[in-house]
């Protein structure tokens, strides 16, 4: 759709809209700004009040203020801060000789200032009053300034004046104007608005405004928020995003983004999934050989899969649990209902380490059982990797074991039934559309498993395509760790309490973190401090793990760190997941105030997998600031993975906590999931309850360009 001169629609291209020329429109591409939509939904983050004209008497230090007033002397100032200084008098402070004339100041002495302050011009100033530099009285440097004629009428701005996120070379001015252009081009039903049953609690009106979320459509909260009377401005209420025009456009966001979600469900679960069955027998035999039984909580979420596997049409499914709950075996018992039914597998994990882990525990568990279990690494032609494509593509290996590498192009599956996805949250939609295609006849079951807790509201948000199965217990016998936090300096302390624990047979864990994900940068981190830790604990074995690693490099040292051939392991951020030595019992972490609470708690969970009571130190880095005293804080009183994801929520935000890019919500424009989770539940009902064009329509209006939900 090409745009008419005076009347834009939505899609239309900020640079086809007249008064953008291309360098404008580079700088608002620089923004993200495209379309018109996207300029609209760029809303202020706060506001400037100049609506009303302040007399220069009347004004107050620390004020942003409007000043109507002219010129009664001008200076130049030389020396080593060249500036320009206008002297202003109004009425008030004219009738009074106690108010010295208001100082604008300029740094620079430009000869436009000459023109625009001339004796007795009228100017209209905004900005904030100040101590004089010099002389006596009150100043304003670099206000917003306007020249008036005389006797133009008094001119207060209407609205509040919105300050925007800019960039480089974009002056406020310029955004402002172009927003009011936008909206003045763009009809008001362009913006398609949907009346919803609003609950009494998110509609009750503002006490002092008597504003009402009811009493907006979308465009009216779009056009309020850029354009904001004085009599609806809430300061506090915008600031936490909960003004009834900040609430009335996220709603349709978060709608929108549910739609979506919805949408690629139905669309999924459309398709065609093989039925499967467990094999009792296999079960039994399977179970007979773990030295434990599974808790009541794994039975349960293993019978909630099993019942979705019977089913013809794929299983969309989430598998929540904290670390150390034992997703593992889960997924084992997921696995062999797909395999008693002649179906293949895939096992999905986001590091080689931890695939490796799993291609042994599996292996250890489901050869016994005449289950073909084999890892799939790497890239590339090589004759191992070919023959094991080979055996994958007629259906020689059942459960099929892997990093990315399994669902590149030339990865072939016999007949794939079930895919599981290990720690969701390192991979994206895209990957996991990617293997679902990878089986010809039909769609295979997707069985996801998060590596830490997700909030709830979130959870329903993110994977608002999934049904969530969560693992509320731990196995039996398992001792909480004790959590410390020590500042760098009293490392010394630290490796001493390091010695004494491997004495005690313990094994330990130290692992270096970095700012940058860099494996280059966090091996050479870890190399350093492995030449220390081998230099003061002469006694001990001491091993390293990194991302630098050859694939069987890691894998020896691995195997020596379980075997107990090793006490201590130096480890970059590989080990964060999944990895299973029971017999650690004490962890060191360097610089965690660099880490999430949800990875912090991922990596402490290495530890406490045995009987003993385990050990975190948590070695920070000084001068700490207030965000990370509040996660090590945090880290120290909890070890429930819920909370402490919910609080990495409050801290970190959505993007953070769910790794960003992947799920559309780092893109959400109007909604803020930590100010807004509170619409969430209400969000999820309207979106079931909503006709299917009007869910459509709120869909298409808000994510014209939302490729990342992929095709199906
Ligand atoms: P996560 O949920 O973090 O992936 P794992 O599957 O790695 O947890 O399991 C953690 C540890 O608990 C493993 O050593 C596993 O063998 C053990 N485990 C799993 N289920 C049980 C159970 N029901 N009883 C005792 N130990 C269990
Ligand atoms: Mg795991």
């Amino acid at each position: 759709m090409q745009a008419v001169s005076d009347s834009l629609s939505l899609d239309t291209p900020l640079s086809a809209c007249s008064g953008v020329n291309a360098r404008l429109a580079a700088q608002l591409k620089r923004l993200g700004l495209i379309s018109v939509q996207d300029a609209l939904l760029h809303l202020p983050n706060r506001y400037q009040d100049r609506t009303q004209i302040t007399p220069i008497q009347a004004l107050i230090l620390g004020q942003q203020a409007v000043v109507d007033a002219y010129v009664v002397r001008t200076q130049k100032i030389s020396g080593r801060r060249p500036s320009f200084i206008a002297y202003l008098q109004d009425a008030s402070s004219q009738q009074d000789p106690q108010t010295p004339p208001l100082q604008v100041r300029f740094f620079h002495q430009a000869a436009y200032l000459q023109h625009h302050f001339k004796l007795q011009q009228r100017v209209l100033c905004f900005g904030e009053v100040r101590l004089a530099y010099q002389g006596i009285g009150w100043e304003m440097a670099h206000p917003d300034y306007q020249c008036l004629e005389a006797d133009a009428p008094l001119v207060a701005d209407t609205y509040l004046t919105p300050i925007y996120a800019s960039t480089e070379g974009l002056h406020q001015g310029r955004l402002r104007r172009l927003l009011v252009t936008l909206l003045q081009q763009v009809p008001a039903q362009a913006w398609p608005s949907i009346s919803y049953l609003w609950p009494a609690e998110l509609a009750s009106p503002c006490t002092h405004t008597g504003l009402s979320v009811r009493d907006l459509s979308t465009w009216q909260a779009l056009c309020m928020l850029h354009q904001m009377p004085p009599m609806y401005y809430q300061a506090e209420l915008l600031a936490n995003q909960q003004h009834p025009a900040q609430i009335r456009l996220a709603v349709d966001e978060l709608l929108a983004h549910q739609g979506a979600l919805q949408g690629l469900r139905r669309r999924l679960q459309s398709l065609g999934a093989p039925v499967l069955h467990a094999d009792p027998q296999q079960d039994a035999a399977f179970l007979a050989q773990l030295h434990f039984q599974p808790t009541r909580a794994q039975q349960k979420v293993v019978a909630e899969i099993r019942q979705d596997l019977q089913q013809a049409r794929p299983m969309l499914r989430l598998l929540q649990g904290d670390v150390g709950s034992g997703k593992t075996l889960v997924a084992a018992m997921a696995a062999l209902a797909a395999v008693a039914s002649g179906y293949q597998v895939a096992l999905m994990a986001p590091t080689e380490l931890l695939a490796e882990q799993h291609a042994e525990n599996f292996g250890q568990w489901c050869t016994p059982l005449n289950i073909h279990v084999e890892l799939l690494t790497g890239k590339g032609r090589n004759k191992a990797r070919q023959a094991t494509l080979a055996k994958l593509a007629v259906g020689d290996i059942q459960i099929a074991i892997g990093t990315h590498a399994l669902f590149q192009a030339d990865v072939e599956f016999d007949n794939l039934g079930l895919v599981i996805i290990d720690e969701q949250h390192r991979f994206g939609v895209h990957q996991r559309l990617a293997l679902r295609n990878k089986s010809r006849q039909h769609t295979a079951h997707q069985l996801i498993m998060t590596a830490t807790p997700i909030p709830r509201t979130l959870a329903m948000c993110a994977y608002a395509d999934l049904d969530v199965s969560i693992i509320d217990e731990l196995p039996p016998g398992r001792q909480g760790i004790q959590t410390v936090t020590l500042a760098d300096a009293r490392r010394k302390e630290v490796i001493a309490r390091v010695a004494a624990a491997c004495q005690a047979q313990r094994q330990v864990y130290w692992v270096c973190t970095l700012i940058e994900e860099s494996d280059v940068l966090s091996a050479q981190a870890a190399e350093k401090t492995y030449l220390e830790l081998t230099e003061a604990l002469t006694d001990l074995r001491v091993g390293l793990v990194h991302g630098r690693l050859q694939a069987k490099q890691k894998q020896a040292v691995m195997q020596a760190f379980k075997a107990g051939d090793l006490d201590v392991l130096v480890a970059t951020t590989v080990i964060e997941v999944g990895v299973d030595v029971p017999n650690a019992s004490v962890m060191v972490i360097e610089n965690p105030e660099r880490l999430g609470l949800a990875q912090l708690h991922q990596l402490r969970g290495r530890v406490g997998r045995g009987s003993q009571q385990s050990f975190c130190v948590l070695l920070y880095g000084t001068p700490l600031s207030d965000a990370s005293k509040a996660r090590l804080q945090a880290m120290r009183t909890s070890q429930d993975g819920f909370w402490l994801a919910q609080k990495d929520l409050e801290l970190r935000g959505p993007g953070e906590v769910l790794g960003t890019r992947q799920t559309g919500l780092a893109h959400m424009r109007a909604a803020d999931l930590n100010q807004h989770a509170h619409l969430i539940p209400w969000i999820h009902q309207m979106a079931s309850q909503l006709p299917q064009s009007q869910l459509n329509l709120v869909v298409e209006t808000w994510l014209q360009e939302a490729t990342h939900y992929g095709e199906v």
